[in-house]
This record gives C-alpha cells, structure tokens and sequence, in this order.
C-alpha cells in the first residue's frame, strides 16, 4: 500500500478549527458578522469563487461589506488569529455575484484536488451545509418551515421546539484483488465504454459498513469477498455522503466476476501492467484525483496514474 495517497484524501483535508463550542453564542456569532477581520465564503449551486495563483488555486474569501444579506450564514470555522470564517449560502434564486478580473466559479468536484488543505476543508464544509440546508426547509414532525439554529449547524422548528442536524450518508467503496493480485474494476452501464472505476453503495438502514461490502459486490459484480481492510475515508458533499474506502479480496469459493446489467455495464480484472498501458493509451479512463475512488486504485497499483475521466 501506498500510505501517502491515502493520508492525503483531497476532500478530507482541513485546517481551520470547527470551533464546535462557539456555536451557541448567539452575541459572539452576531458580533462576527461586523468584524472587519471576518472571511466570507460565498457558495451558490454548489458553486464558490476561485483564483490562480503561482501557488496553486486559492478561495476568493469576502469582508463582510462586500457579500450579499441573503441566503444562510454559517459558522465554517475560527483560524489562528482568532478570525472567523463563515459560510454565505445563497439559495439558487438567488442572483450569482460577479466574479472579479481572473476569478471563477467552480464546483468542488473540479477544484478539491487543487486547493491547499485550508480552502479544501472550507469548500467541503460549506457545501455540505449548503446542501443540507437546501433540502431541509421544513420540519420533519410537524411540516412548519424551520430556521437556522447554532450557528448554522442546525435548524429549529420554531412551532414545536425541535431541533434537526446534518446527516452523512455513509457509503462503501472497495477495491477487490485476486490471487494474482490483479484488480476489478467495473464501469457503469450509463458510463463511457473507457470509464472505469471500484464498486461502491451505500449502507442501508440496519446494515453494517462491512455488510454493504459483502453485498454490493455480490449484487453488482456477482463476486464473494474476504480480508476487508478499511483504508480510509472522505466526505463526498454531492448531496450528503461519506466514502468509507476499503480493500478486499477474491473469496477462493467466489464465483466468477460478471457485472449485474442494471447498474454495472462490463467488470474487468486488470493487472498493474494492463492497466498502465490502458490508461496511457486513454482506452481506460480512471475518475479524477479528488476521489476516494481514484486513490484506491493508485494504491494498488503503487503509483500515480495517468488521465481522468471528466467528471468523477
Ligand atoms: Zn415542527
């Protein structure tokens, strides 16, 4: 195993202190908000503002004179100084600032791999609020609209006191060798015919991590596994989930590899060899450095690879 590329998730990268504990003070959290020393991070679709510089990609982070009063404010973070960092959370109706001169908007998707481990856990913060909030404006129990609570890091149904978190939505990612330690890989049946990538589910209710390894394998590549060793893991805000990466191996009694039809189009077993070759040739195309995905097969394979699909 390659330990620096999975120590190094580019979404599970981050710097600045949640300072959990702040955020009930409610006369703190209104002081930052007219703190010239306050960083805005502004987020619409899924979106934040980036610019080039000659180290790399940084966040376009706002004084508070300069950023809109709509949309959910939430508290990203404390940094070293003592500065606040919060999340601006347009609604998608509303209109997108301009970006200035060089900047841009980008998605995460796009950009995580080349942020720096500061503006990366920002970004990942921020979008996953952003999404909760999006798709949670009403209360569960009693149907009344809810408002933010706790810095951001809640919501409140203002008509029966209760009070809702963000939720993960943990999900497996495995990388199955053989024998011959080859890996099997699997592409989709609405991918490209070049992309390929690990299997991956998501945990259902009542199931364990472990569970899901066993049966999504079985269900989509029709192959029984053993030796599961957890790797690691990465948020995954596109809504709400988190990879819990893992390694597994062929079951001596496994049958063999065939892709289910409905989800999985062709499973292919490849050794280190084979799929250099593919991938510099581009007839196989892995998903982009900012995934988990991508870094399991590196992993395995002892070293970065070349080319990426597009979107991951
Ligand atoms: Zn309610």
């Amino acid at each position: 195993m390659t330990p620096d590329l999975l120590t190094q998730l580019a979404l599970a990268r981050a710097e600045i202190d949640r300072a959990e504990h702040r955020r009930d003070d409610e006369s703190w959290w209104t002081s930052v908000h007219a703190d010239p020393a306050t960083k805005h991070l502004v987020l619409h679709r899924g979106q934040a503002l980036v610019e080039s510089t000659v180290s790399g990609v940084n966040l376009v982070l706002r004084h508070g004179r300069d950023v809109s009063n709509s949309g959910v404010r939430a508290l990203l973070g404390v940094g070293p100084d003592d500065e606040a960092y919060v999340g601006v959370l347009l609604s998608d109706d509303d209109p997108r600032p301009e970006a200035a001169g060089d900047q841009q908007w980008i998605g995460l998707r796009e950009c995580g791999a080349d942020l720096d481990a500061r503006d990366a856990g920002l970004f990942v913060a921020a979008a996953a609020l952003a999404n909760w909030h999006r798709a949670h404006p009403m209360c569960p129990r009693c149907g009344a609209a809810t408002v933010p609570h706790q810095a951001g890091w809640s919501r409140r149904c203002p008509r029966d006191e209760s009070q809702h978190f963000p939720r993960s939505d943990p999900a497996v990612i495995v990388l199955v060798t053989d024998d011959a330690d080859r890996a099997l890989l699997g592409r989709r049946v609405d991918w490209e015919q070049s992309f390929f990538s690990t299997f991956a589910g998501f945990v259902e209710a009542g199931e364990s991590a472990e569970m899901t390894v066993h049966r999504e394998l079985f269900e989509e590549a029709g192959v029984r596994v053993e030796s599961l060793t957890y790797l690691g893991s990465q948020p995954w805000p596109f809504p709400a989930s988190l990879m819990l990466g893992y390694r597994a191996r062929l079951a001596a009694t496994s049958p063999q590899a065939r892709p289910d039809g409905v989800e999985i189009g062709e499973v292919r077993w490849f050794s280190r060899e084979e799929l250099a070759v593919a991938c510099a040739d581009g007839s196989v195309r892995v998903p982009p450095a900012v995934s988990i995905a991508r870094r399991l097969i590196e992993d395995w394979f002892g070293a970065e690879l070349e080319g990426a699909w597009s979107r991951p």
